[in-house]
């Protein structure tokens, strides 16, 4: 198995790693542990979230690629299911909607574990990780035991956790979810999505029919993998949508541009609206390699020539632009490696 993150991230960026891992049975965990020799992992689960440093990590990668989704009947209509780290979340996705669970049919499309589904408490077109987790079972290398985390425990916040907080301090190992028994989709939120399926705002489709127009939807917007072409290489959007003050956000709706008011009550303004007011657009060159995506202005690229350098200078050079331009400061979204 190379040892190169590149050969292990959707971007393909990234050095080496001392030594690699893959993790494929629940039940040998331990072998892991020994393997690692005291050394703290860096943990991967798809790498479509990860922007590896060119000079790499200087400690041992471990791949979660553990599958398994079980399922118990805890109520008359709610069901918890537990599913191991390394189950792509597009399955969990399809087994959910195929059992008639409900919970989280609009999480359909998004690349990755469900592992790392917690660590930045992914979440799409109004339906969260946080919102159906029961708890995860994690190994915490600080004290080097089993442990299990409820959802209090995650200190969930939009597109954050205690996980992406403490890089590196536990490893995911199974996520227990509880869902509902229903033919119908949780009500839509979203007025491109209402509009892709031709239903109101509030409207609760069935099921599969929610599940099929979120991937639509996605795909349609470039918000899918894998791609073909030019926008091949990428961790999707590159920025989170910031907080704005309401002096910030009045200045925003007066010039046209969307705000809106996310599940933890904070006000934040759209990344790529912001990111298209400083001039830039899809398909634009920002260093070499490294472009906006030709479909959205907040997905970026990597080409021919890219570097995990040369990407973080792109970050900041858009970053910069807004700051300067509005004062609201833009935090990336993908994940770095941090030191062993
Ligand atoms: C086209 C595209 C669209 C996307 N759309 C969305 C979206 O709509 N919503 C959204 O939230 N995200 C989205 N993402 C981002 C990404 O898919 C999600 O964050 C996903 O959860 C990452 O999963 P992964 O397995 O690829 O994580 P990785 O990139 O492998 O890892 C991400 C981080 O989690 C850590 N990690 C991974 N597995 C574990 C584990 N088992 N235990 C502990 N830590 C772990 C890693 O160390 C790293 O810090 C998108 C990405 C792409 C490329």
């Amino acid at each position: 198995m190379s040892k190169l993150l590149a050969d292990h991230t959707t971007l393909r960026l990234g050095g080496p790693v001392d030594q690699w891992l893959t993790h494929t049975s629940p039940d040998a965990w331990q072998e892991v542990v020994r393997a690692v020799e005291g050394r703290r992992p860096f943990v991967l689960g798809s790498g479509s979230n990860t922007l590896a440093a060119d000079h790499g990590y200087p400690g041992p990668a471990v791949r979660m690629a553990t599958r398994g989704i079980a399922a118990r009947a805890v109520g008359d209509d709610r069901v918890e299911v537990t599913v191991q780290a390394g189950e792509p979340l597009v399955r969990l996705v399809a087994y959910a909607v195929a059992e008639g669970l409900s919970g989280v049919e609009y999480l359909g499309g998004i690349p990755g574990t469900t592992g790392a589904a917690p660590v930045q408490n992914a979440g799409a077109y109004g339906q969260q990780v946080a919102d159906r987790l029961v708890a995860v079972t994690a190994w915490d290398w600080q004290h080097g035991r089993t442990v299990r985390l409820n959802a209090a425990g995650c200190q969930f916040r939009y597109r954050s956790s205690v996980f992406k907080a403490q890089p590196g301090r536990w490893t995911i190992l199974s996520v227990t979810l509880h869902l509902v028994r229903s033919a119908r989709a949780a009500p839509v939120v979203y007025g491109h999505l209402a509009r892709s399926l031709d239903v109101p705002i509030g409207a609760r489709p069935p099921l599969a029919e929610a599940a099929a127009g979120v991937v639509a939807d996605r795909q349609a917007r470039g918000l899918t993998l894998p791609v073909r072409g030019p926008d091949m290489r990428q961790a999707g959007s590159v920025f989170l949508n910031p907080p704005v003050t309401e002096q910030q956000a009045e200045t925003v709706r007066a010039a046209g541009g969307p705000v809106y008011c996310d599940v933890d009550g904070v006000t934040r303004a759209s990344a790529g609206w912001l990111l298209e007011q400083c001039g830039h657009g899809p398909g634009r060159r920002l260093a070499p390699g490294v472009y906006c995506s030709t479909q959205r202005t907040l997905t970026l690229t990597a080409r021919d020539g890219a570097t995990a350098g040369g990407f973080t200078a792109a970050l900041r050079t858009m970053a910069a632009a807004v700051a300067k331009s509005t004062g609201v400061q833009l935090r990336p979204e993908p994940v770095r490696p941090a030191l062993a």
